[in-house]
């Protein structure tokens, strides 16, 4: 059957996944799965897109496929990127074990399948060349400036444009005028140092996991690793076999499940099926989709009739916690000790549920300890803990995250009246609408912005497809009706964040039991999005003019 119709699809997909796919999903998952072509831009007549210029902030996977699609769609635009190289996060983060934690063959844009992924969770090395062949493909890497940092950027209200200012390493400044503006640093740019009194006065060194560097030497060191997120337990078991001694600090404990394909290489025969076998690389892809996507959404949920035990949130968050201790108990038995300090006292996704890429394994090393104690300081010679015990160290690994919460810091962003992005977000309230756009902010569109983090599942890479169509969308409105300016109305923005503030209410992430980088000082949830990948989806599918203020060229 060529060309199932939407009815048969749907019971197909529901058979492959042994769930109830419901009709909404269809048009989203052909798309997405590749099943039909991917959809390129119209392009844009060139005497319509003459003059027009959009400057992209990153050439991180967001901005790589905001520039492969607005050259798709023939909008003339350029990037600046402060590295020297593409790549964002891939390129960054060289510590020892980094690798995605999410299948490879649905981490990928859906417009640039790739059936050749080593392993069914890459290491970085093969997702940052993946982006840079992208850039490549696509001809990306002739807009990009690399090695410029962009300190500013001021909207002039009077010609509609925004005036950037970027810096080399040596100091020289430069401004480039746009018309509109993509802010794609992401979320996950900007390490969080803690703030642990006497970290300066540490004789050893001090390296945090995103500026591991390829001389960052830890072999028969004694090293502390502090931390137990994402980034941490890939680092701990990378490194355990090498060190003295590896000693776990633990602030509170992560939901991390069995994960069987995490360090397996992809065999031969499959990667033969990809190539080969018809559809098969579409439904393979929409089995991963489904299975680390919205099929676990339900299980964000609070459910108001739950009567289980404190600190459990659902039926079916309560069985997904079980099997995930099962999985700890099988790892630990007869390690009473261990098994007392990880089981984390919050229902299971009020943070990143982590892959086991050895973690329980590596805490019963001889040469691995496992600290609850709080650090009370950092001495020249190790960490003195909360019970005056001194831990004497040659390393400390901060595994310690992201200032996730202080979007597109440390820019400068100046949007209408001079009015600073920091007096309108504040430091950590950062807000807009569909996490793109900002009132005041004419011109102005975030990727990978204000609650778009996807905590249940799904991919960062959908997310920037997402986004780019909807931007998209957003210039292709203002090149056909000869828009200079448009700006997201101030009613829309805040009833938006009304909306995603009361469904936060029905989510595990608000939960009392839960403190995470997901909520500002006030308790608020910035950095997530309530929504399922198909609302999301849904929601960025075009833009709609009667939302945006708009001044004519
Ligand atoms: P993270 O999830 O923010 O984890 C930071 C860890 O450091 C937490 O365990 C935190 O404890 C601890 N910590 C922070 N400050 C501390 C202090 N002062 N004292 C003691 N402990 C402290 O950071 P991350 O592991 O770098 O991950 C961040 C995000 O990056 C992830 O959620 C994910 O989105 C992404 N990431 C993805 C991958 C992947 O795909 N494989 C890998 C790495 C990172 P508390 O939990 O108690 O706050």
């Amino acid at each position: 059957m060529p060309n199932p119709s939407a009815g048969v699809m749907r019971r197909m997909m529901s058979v492959a996944v042994g769930q109830e796919v419901a009709d909404e999903y269809v048009p989203m998952l052909l798309q997405q799965m590749a099943f039909e072509p991917a959809p390129k831009p119209e392009l844009v007549p060139p005497e319509a897109a003459a003059g027009f210029r959009v400057l992209i902030i990153g050439a991180g996977m967001s901005g790589i496929a905001a520039a492969i699609k607005l050259g798709e769609a023939g909008i003339p635009y350029s990037i600046l990127e402060k590295n020297d190289d593409v790549g964002g996060t891939w390129y960054e983060n060289r510590y020892p074990g980094c690798a995605v934690d999410t299948p490879n063959h649905f981490y990928q844009f859906s417009f640039e399948p790739n059936n050749r992924w080593p392993r069914y969770y890459s290491r970085r090395e093969s997702i940052h060349a993946y982006l840079r062949s992208c850039a490549d493909k696509y001809g990306v890497r002739k807009h990009i400036r690399f090695g410029e940092e962009v300190v500013s950027a001021v909207f002039d209200e009077d010609a509609h444009v925004w005036r950037v200012t970027s810096r080399k390493a040596d100091g020289q400044e430069r401004v480039e005028v746009a018309n509109a503006l993509i802010c794609a640093v992401g979320q996950l740019n900007r390490p969080a140092i803690p703030a642990i009194p006497g970290l300066d006065t540490f004789v050893g060194e001090v390296v945090h996991t995103a500026r591991w560097t390829e001389d960052t030497a830890i072999a028969g060191k004694r090293v502390a690793l502090i931390g137990t997120g994402a980034s941490a337990v890939q680092v701990g078991p990378a490194i355990a076999a090498e060190v003295r001694s590896l000693h776990v600090l633990q602030r509170s404990g992560a939901w991390i499940v069995r994960s069987p394909n995490l360090h397996r290489a992809v065999p031969g025969a499959k990667v033969w099926a990809l190539d080969n076998v018809p559809f098969y690389a579409p439904w393979y892809r929409f089995q991963l989709f489904w299975g680390f996507g919205d099929g676990l959404f339900q299980a964000l949920r609070i459910d108001p009739k739950w009567l289980g035990p404190p600190g459990t949130i659902s039926a079916l968050n309560e069985d997904l916690r079980e099997r995930m201790l099962r999985h700890i108990r099988r790892e630990l038995e007869g390690r009473e000790d261990l098994l007392e300090k990880v089981v984390p006292d919050y229902p299971p996704f009020g943070k990143r549920v982590l892959a086991d890429a050895g973690w329980f394994a590596m805490l019963r090393r001889d040469n691995v300890s496992l600290d609850t104690t709080g650090i009370a300081k950092v001495e020249p010679k190790g960490i003195r803990l909360d019970d005056d015990r001194l831990i004497e160290l040659d390393t400390i690994v901060l595994a310690t995250g992201f200032q996730a919460g202080r979007m597109l810091w440390p820019m400068d962003i100046r949007g209408r009246g001079g009015r600073s992005i920091r007096e309108a977000w504040g430091e950590d309230d950062p807000r807009a609408y569909l996490g793109i756009t900002v009132p005041d902010f004419p011109n102005l569109f975030v990727m990978y912005g204000p609650n778009t983090n996807l905590g249940h599942g799904g991919s960062a890479m959908f997310l920037a497809e997402c986004q780019i169509r909807y931007i998209l969308s957003s210039l292709r409105t203002m090149l056909d009706d000869g828009i200079a300016e448009i700006e997201c109305r101030r009613d829309i923005h805040d009833a938006y964040n009304r909306r995603i503030d009361a469904e936060f209410e029905t989510l595990v992430w608000t939960h009392p039991s839960v403190k995470s980088w997901y909520k500002n000082a006030q308790g608020r949830i910035t950095t997530n999005q309530p929504w399922r990948l198909i609302d999301y989806w849904r929601l960025t599918q075009s833009f709609d003019p009667a939302e945006y203020n708009k001044i004519p060229a």
